[in-house]
Order: C-alpha cells, then structure tokens, then sequence
C-alpha cells in the first residue's frame, strides 16, 4: 500500500480542496463547469445588469488555482545537494505523543487528552515569552533581529527534548523516505536544539534563506555521506484557505529535473545563471499534525502570513541521514520499478501542492462528501476510506521550459556530439599506440 496516498481526510475542508463554482476538487477556472455556462440571454431570461456585474466576484472564486511564484536564478550552491524532499502527516495518537511531550516540558498545567488545548496554551506560552527570533550568519556565530528578513517568536529547547521526540519522529521520517528516490541507512535528530516557532500576525515571514550546516553527530565512512536537512511539523494555524491561498506556506526551491531519460537529475550547459530553480510550495506547514523535510542548504522561506487572525505554529529541528554515498543503478533501478511507494509525485519528484494535486484533495473530497452526504459517524467514514486504496499512479508532469534557457537542448545536442567525436578520436590513439598487442 502506499504510504504516501494517505492523508487524513479530515485535515482540510471540503471547500478548501474544491471549486466553490462547480464543486470539483480540480477545477481550473478555463474549464469550470458552472462558468462557461452563464450567458447574457436578454433582460427575460438573465439576472439583472445589477447581478451581471457581480459576477465576476463568483468568477474570481472559482477553480481551485494556487497563486503562482516566480522561479529563483541558480547559483553554484544551489548544485550541492540532492534535491529531494519528504512529506508526511502524524495521526491523532502519535500528534497526541509528540504535544504531551513539549507541554511536559512547557506547561504547569494540561489536560493531555486534548490537543486543542494543549496547542492553545503551547502557542500562549511562545506568546508571552516574547522572543523575537535570530537570524544567523552562514559564516559566523554572530546572530541579530530584523523584522524585515524574519519576524517571527521562537522558544528554543536543547538535548532533553530533542532526545524525547526523536523516539517518535526519526520512525516517522525514516517511514517517508521510502516514497523518496533517496533511501537513507540511518535517520537521526540533530541532538542539542529545536525551536517552537510562532507566526502570529498579518506580514510575519522569513524571507529566502539557507540553514547553516552544524557538525554531524554521526560518523562519516567510506561508503556513506552523511547530509542534513530541516524539519517544520506544524502544531496549529488559523487557516481556512490553505491550497488556494499561499499565506504561511513554506517554499522550498530546487533545481528542475530535466534530463529526459528520467533520472532524479538536473544537468545544465552554458551559463548556469540562465537556469531558474523551481519554486515549490509547501501548505504542510499550515496543516496540524504534517510535517515536511528539505536539504538544510537549498533556499526556502515561510511566505508571510495574509490575513488577520492568521497563525502559523511550527516545531523546527534539523535532522541527519546517513546516505548510501555510491551510485548504484540496482538501487536506483529498485525505487524506479516500484512506484508504489508514492503514486502521486510528480515529474519533478515532489508532493508538494503544486507538484501533486491528488494526495490532499482526493483524500478530503472523499472523506467531506461521504460526510456530508451520509449520517455515518467521522470514525465510520475514516474505517471505511481506509480500505479505499488507490492503486492508480497518478503524475502530474510538470512544465519547466520557464526555468530553462532556450537553448538548453541545443547547447545539449553539441555537448552529446562533442564527446561522440572525443570518444572515436580516443579510439584510434589506443589503436595505433598498439595497446591491444600488449594485452
Ligand atoms: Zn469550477
Ligand atoms: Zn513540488
């Protein structure tokens, strides 16, 4: 079964993953349904001028479109990582586990058996503590505030706590790996810090950025390299609108992938600073209970919060795996040949909510309607979705000519020829060297 279809139905509201025109969770405003069949008939047959000219209020919501971004210029950094990314989401019991726990450390007093209330008296608690968050410096320890790059409240904790949670979550990411093309031997928390971050009004952001890479804790050998990444799992947002509006979501951007013959791989000829990377938004940290994980070093922010009333309340760690360090066409060829593992991911290899339309809104148009639609209770409906396994492999192919120069397939083309004339000319030097004599 797939690990990655599954998204807890419950998590979004119907209308928030459906066109509010025609109800279909994909909707695009060329096609809807409702739209193109509203004309002009004369004044017998067709509302007033008076409701003519609101109509393209109704217009502006249908279609189920997420607002687009623009692609970033690629830097010689940008080519130091492996471009992949994990998502994922906690049900009731464990969400439950990894809340006792901060508010074990956090709260005088609880009631552990509702996480509502812990997250509200967590969030108080950021709150009253007041601490602007730092921004650090990639090449020094010196840290500072400035409202215009990150302003956001942040409560740090140390060992203690990272130690309680990894029990819980190194499981959980090493799990959500397996629907990645990376494969990781060994998932480990980065044991001194985490943050409790709180995004709290209209503006609050953290502007494009890369975390600074801290000394692994674990040991580096022959056959492994050993790479960091960031964690966000959002703990509470007041968000209603989270799939048509970006507010709060976290972009993390990557260079595209281009080669055609399918591999996870990015190649480029000429001037790099003609490549764009790809802008790819994550509404997983809005959404209580999910969790996403990116290379520390590729750019991302948390795009700043749109409405008042808005919160975004997040759990940030950094984490480390342990990676097979060679390139072996077995393992690539194993993850290639199961698409099981993540029927959904795009042609850029990616769930977010750009890259896949499927995992979130077919999950939740199903849950909501049998809802709605029936008198049976939520455990009811979540029994029954749970044996709706969805076995079709649904990818959505991603249009990356606007991160791309125009004349990468020619520039291309020459370099393939190139090494075509270099391979034969070595051809004949081995030849007359007389090398084949000697063997
Ligand atoms: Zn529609
Ligand atoms: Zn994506």
């Amino acid at each position: 079964m797939s690990s990655l279809t599954e998204f807890g139905g419950s998590k979004l509201r119907l209308e928030e993953v459906t066109c509010l025109t025609c109800g279909d969770p994909f909707c695009t405003r060329q096609k809807c349904q409702n739209i193109s069949t509203v004309h002009y008939l004369g004044p017998e047959n067709s509302p007033t001028y008076a409701e003519i000219v609101k109509l393209p209020q109704d217009i502006k919501m249908g279609g189920v479109n997420i607002p687009g971004l623009k692609g970033l210029k690629m830097t010689q950094p940008d080519l130091n990582y492996k471009p992949v990314s994990i998502v994922g989401g906690f049900d009731e019991g464990e969400f439950r586990n990894v809340l006792k726990i901060l508010s074990d450390k956090y709260l005088p007093d609880y009631n552990p058996n509702d996480k509502g209330d812990m997250v509200m008296r967590l969030k108080h608690f950021v709150s009253e503590r007041n601490r602007t968050s730092v921004i650090g410096s990639l090449n020094s320890s010196v840290q500072s505030v400035d409202l215009d790059i990150r302003d956001s409240l942040s409560v740090d904790f140390n060992f203690e706590v990272v130690e309680k949670l990894s029990g819980i979550l190194e499981k959980k990411i090493m799990n959500a790996f397996k629907s990645t093309t990376v494969s990781p031997r060994e998932v480990k928390l980065h044991p001194d810090h985490g943050s409790l971050i709180l995004y709290d009004k209209k503006g609050s952001k953290f502007k494009i950025h890369r975390d600074k890479v801290l000394e692994c804790p674990l040991e580096e050998t022959m056959w492994t390299k050993n790479r960091m990444f960031s964690f966000i799992l959002c703990l509470g947002s007041g968000m209603e609108n989270r799939i048509k509006s970006n507010s709060g979501n976290t972009v993390v951007y990557f260079p595209p992938v281009n080669d055609e013959t399918g591999a996870n791989f990015f190649e480029y000829y000429g001037d790099l600073g003609k490549y764009k990377l790809v802008p790819h938004i994550f509404n997983e940290t809005v959404i209580p209970g999910e969790f996403i994980g990116f290379p520390s070093t590729a750019k991302h922010q948390s795009l700043p919060l749109e409405e008042d009333g808005e919160y975004k309340f997040i759990l940030k760690l950094d984490f480390w795996i342990k990676d097979s360090d060679v390139y072996t066409y077995m393992n690539y060829h194993d993850q290639r040949s199961n698409p099981a593992n993540n029927l959904t991911m795009s042609s850029q290899y990616c769930n977010c909510k750009v890259c896949d339309p499927y995992r979130q809104r077919l999950s939740v148009f199903k849950y909501q309607t049998l809802l709605r639609n029936t008198t049976l209770s939520e455990d009811l409906v979540k029994l029954i979705l749970s044996y709706d396994v969805i076995s079709k492999r649904m990818c959505n192919q991603i249009d990356i000519s606007k991160y791309m120069p125009d004349n990468h397939y020619s520039l291309k083309q020459e370099e393939v020829e190139r090494q075509e004339f270099e391979d034969d000319w070595d051809m004949d030097d081995r030849y007359c060297n007389g090398w084949e004599d000697e063997w």
